[in-house]
């Protein structure tokens, strides 16, 4: 399979490539030139296949010519191994948990395989691969619990001192090993300034062997189409319309069900749900295409002015509108209704939402009012733990922490301070 910009159909790279480098250098975004269509026989037999085993079939038809199996199966099985289930909300209404990974959000799927990816093809490597990360909170946990371990691989992350909440910040500076937490006397911006700034640095580049593990990457894309795989498996056998609701930032989440799609599973609807960043939600209204500054909101992990996915969905529907339109349709909410959304699915279903799936419950269910023959499905991304201090204010009563995210709280926090020159970062660099 080859890799093509969505800058420049013509300009196309094999696996390896693509991952090694996350962003083409015209800045386009990576794109598969084709998805192949998974076989009948394939969703006949889904229902008896576990998580790991269905998601190592998708990954043959996508990775298959580019990773021997049994070092595909190998990257998989490790990856991938928690569950993703499907639990029933209402008659017609699911929620898939897409929290039971090490750090408790989705995003550790994504993290989990990429980092096994990219071990397999620097193997034998003489060097060590440094993977640089600017982040605010959920990336940089995500990716530092994915990487830890992984052999040939340096993780080093940089984030705003006093600027992430208390036990995300544990996540990522309580790890060791092969983790580095390098916490910054200044903003998010300054982080990425200083990584962005390693990345074009002559010197250091042929030093050192520099990667980043940034959303856009596709390793950490294409695998987060196998749990939409897992949902159906899960759901019980049916005739009606399946639609699946996703709370969204920069649609990396929903790229991938939409992906999924395109290889065959039957989504008959998708629902972009997002917080006032509405960004895609208006353009899917008006065709336009406004990118703004972002606002804060108590779903901040979907705080998202200018989604870095968009141009893959514009890409996969041929630029389209009308097509898009079809595909999927936006719904935006208050802070004030995401927080009367929490508080009203636990008092209705005895269920407790994080924000993010909060928003995509209410879009499912706008949806659903009007389309009583539908099967829908809300992702709920992070367990609602990592967001207890809007959670409880919105119950009105205190959450319990699960055991995985209170042992963070627990560990002693390692990291090296540093300042926003970059040469303080560049001695940093020049001694590993
Ligand atoms: C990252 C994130 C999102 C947004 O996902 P995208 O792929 O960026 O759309 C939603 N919810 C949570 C909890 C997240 O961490």
């Amino acid at each position: 399979m080859k890799y093509y910009s969505t800058n420049n159909k013509n300009r196309q790279v094999d696996l390896k490539e693509a991952v090694f480098k996350g962003l083409a250098l015209d800045r386009g975004l990576y794109m598969p030139e084709r998805f192949p269509v998974l076989e009948k026989d394939f969703f006949k037999r889904i229902r008896s296949m576990s998580f790991p085993e269905l998601s190592f079939e998708v990954a043959l038809a996508l990775f298959g010519d580019d990773i021997p199996h049994n070092e595909l199966r190998k990257i998989n099985d490790d990856a991938l191994n928690f569950e993703t289930p499907l639990v029933q909300i209402s008659d017609s209404t699911y929620c898939l948990e897409l929290f039971h990974g090490p750090t408790l959000a989705f995003k550790d799927v994504g993290a989990r395989y990429m980092a096994r990816m990219l071990a397999y093809f620097t193997q034998g490597y003489q060097k060590e691969i440094h993977v640089l990360v600017a982040t605010s909170g959920d990336t940089g946990s995500a990716v530092a619990n994915g990487f830890l371990g992984v052999e040939g691989i340096k993780v080093h992350i940089l984030y705003p001192k006093g600027l992430v909440s208390y036990l995300q910040e544990k996540q990522f500076t309580t790890l060791g090993q092969n983790i580095t937490a390098l916490e910054v006397d200044g903003s998010f911006d300054d982080c990425q300034r200083l990584v962005k700034e390693a990345f074009v640095d002559r010197e250091i580049n042929e030093k050192l062997t520099l990667t980043s593990a940034n959303s856009i990457n596709l390793a950490r894309l294409l695998p987060q189409s196998f749990y939409y795989f897992n949902a159906f498996r899960q759901l019980p056998v049916s005739d009606k319309n399946l639609v699946v609701s996703v709370p969204s930032g920069n649609f990396g989440n929903i790229t991938a069900g939409l992906v999924a799609k395109k290889m065959g599973l039957p989504i008959s609807q998708f629902l972009a749900a997002t917080n006032i960043n509405d960004v895609v939600p208006q353009y899917l209204e008006t065709g336009v295409y406004k990118p703004r500054p972002s606002v804060a909101t108590v779903a901040n992990a979907m705080d998202v002015g200018d989604p870095s996915n968009f141009a893959r969905i514009l890409d996969l529907y041929q630029h389209s509108h009308g097509d898009i339109k079809k595909a999927m349709i936006g719904y935006h909410y208050k802070d004030s209704e995401i927080k009367a959304c929490i508080k009203n699915v636990k008092a209705e279903f005895g269920y407790i939402p994080d924000p993010h799936g909060a928003t995509a419950f209410m879009a499912l269910t706008e949806f659903q009012k009007e389309n009583t023959n539908s099967i829908g499905i809300f992702l709920e991304t992070a367990h609602p733990a990592k967001f207890s201090d809007t959670v409880e204010e919105a119950l009105g009563e205190p959450l319990p922490i699960p055991e995985k995210l209170a042992e963070f709280g627990k560990r002693e926090k390692i990291s090296r301070t540093m300042s926003t020159s970059y040469g303080d970062f560049k001695n940093y660099l020049c001694g590993l």
